[in-house]
């Protein structure tokens, strides 16, 4: 096929615009507040003791915050070490300047991997004795030693050496002389659930467990190790959860795990999902609204047509169960979530325009709408609303 000679290159390279000069804001974004991400740090650190330690969990690109921002400002509140699930995150860290120790909470086993992670100054998660020798021999190779933590599984079923296997081994993974024991530690599965404060509860007896073992191997005073247990839960139940560091993904977002919330905690949530009106239309009584008309309307109404969609990562089971905030009132969506748009009844409403911004999650005056509302309507949890969010919505910082 044959394209027409015409002077038509020209033009297009005239008028042609690049990615990077459309505005960030022309449809949908998220903005990220750095500062609360650091009050957040702040406040949490204020409730364990001098010497434990904050690692900020900043996997899935920082809960969908954007992990350099949220890395920098954790970092600023006082979070003296990084977490990430995988090498490339662990990497593009690095990469970006960050220069504090970062764990990859994901499993390494080959040696090309942990290679990678070795040169990166990247701290693997290890669970098994063959993994362990794989680092031993890679720090023998480069005559250095391999800092690395080592994790046990304590009720989890997961990652982690098996307890009594860890037991048996430790004497021998502690006689490897090219790896470094950077920390010992145990994730909790339950955590978040009303009863951990009972002494029956499994929280309770995976720590239990997690104290015994380290009896066992006698490592409960040596502080060159460092031991942990607790993510955002364990850490808001108990100081006894705290032991030399703790793990908080969650509630450093602004978002707190436990139904009993602490009235000394205030949380502020660090992500706003905003999106612009692109089209207003009235229809009549009766009308269907979206696919498959499962909205019909019952008077005459104003529909603001927004341009985000489950393209976007807003679930499409939140189908007519949201609302989304302008200037202090909550409008509810109707209609099926499309992919790139949705439908909000404006009815009444003289202020809202093309090119007005509503707020889908965040605050606005006396109204907020947090992804644990969302999470309860979707039948999932706050953590898989916040990873959900695309590359299709821009992250534009705020402070
Ligand atoms: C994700 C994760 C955390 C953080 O969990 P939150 O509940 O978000 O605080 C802590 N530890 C491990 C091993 C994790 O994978």
């Amino acid at each position: 096929m044959q394209f027409p000679q015409t002077n038509q290159r020209f033009i297009f390279d005239k008028y042609s615009y690049f990615e990077r000069d459309v505005d960030p804001k022309q449809r949908a974004w998220i903005e990220v507040n750095g500062k609360a991400i650091e009050k957040n740090v702040r406040q949490l650190r204020s409730k364990l003791s001098k010497s434990c330690q904050f690692m900020a969990v900043v996997k899935a690109d920082g809960y969908g915050h954007d992990a350099k921002v949220v890395s920098d400002y954790a970092i600023k509140g006082g979070a003296s070490e990084l977490g990430v699930a995988t090498l490339k995150e662990g990497i593009k860290l690095r990469s970006s300047g960050v220069n504090k120790p970062i764990l990859v909470l994901g499993n390494l086993y080959t040696k090309k991997d942990l290679i990678i992670a070795f040169k990166n100054n990247l701290m693997p998660t290890i669970s098994s004795l063959r993994e362990c020798l794989i680092c031993n021999n890679i720090g023998k190779q480069f005559g250095l030693k391999f800092s690395l933590h080592l994790k046990v599984d304590t009720g989890m079923s997961r990652l982690g050496f098996e307890s009594d296997k860890f037991i048996q081994e430790f004497e021998k993974i502690k006689s490897f002389e090219n790896i470094s024991i950077e920390g010992i530690y145990s994730h909790l599965s339950s955590a978040d659930e009303d009863n951990s404060l009972d002494p029956k509860s499994s929280t309770q007896l995976q720590r239990l467990k997690f104290r015994e073992l380290l009896k066992q191997i006698k490592v409960d005073n040596d502080h060159n190790i460092k031991i942990h247990l607790a993510n955002s839960a364990g850490m808001l139940l108990d100081k006894d959860f705290h032991f030399h560091m703790v793990r908080v993904g969650l509630s450093m977002y602004g978002y707190s795990p436990l139904a009993k919330i602490d009235k000394n905690l205030c949380l502020k949530p660090a992500l706003f999902l905003k999106v612009k009106v692109a089209f207003i239309r009235v229809i009549d009584q009766g009308v269907r609204v979206s696919y498959g008309g499962k909205f019909v309307s019952s008077r005459k109404t104003k529909l603001a047509v927004l341009s985000i969609g489950y393209a976007d990562g807003v679930p499409r089971n939140l189908s007519g169960k949201i609302k989304v905030i302008f200037k202090n009132k909550l409008y509810p969506q109707v209609g099926s979530i499309t992919m790139d748009q949705m439908m909000v009844d404006i009815t009444g409403s003289d202020q809202i325009k093309v090119g007005s911004t509503m707020v889908l999650l965040g605050s606005e005056g006396d109204k907020t709408i947090s992804p644990i509302d969302w999470a309860r309507e979707s039948n999932t949890i706050p953590w898989e609303i916040l990873c959900s969010f695309k590359n299709r919505l821009p992250r534009v910082q705020v402070d």
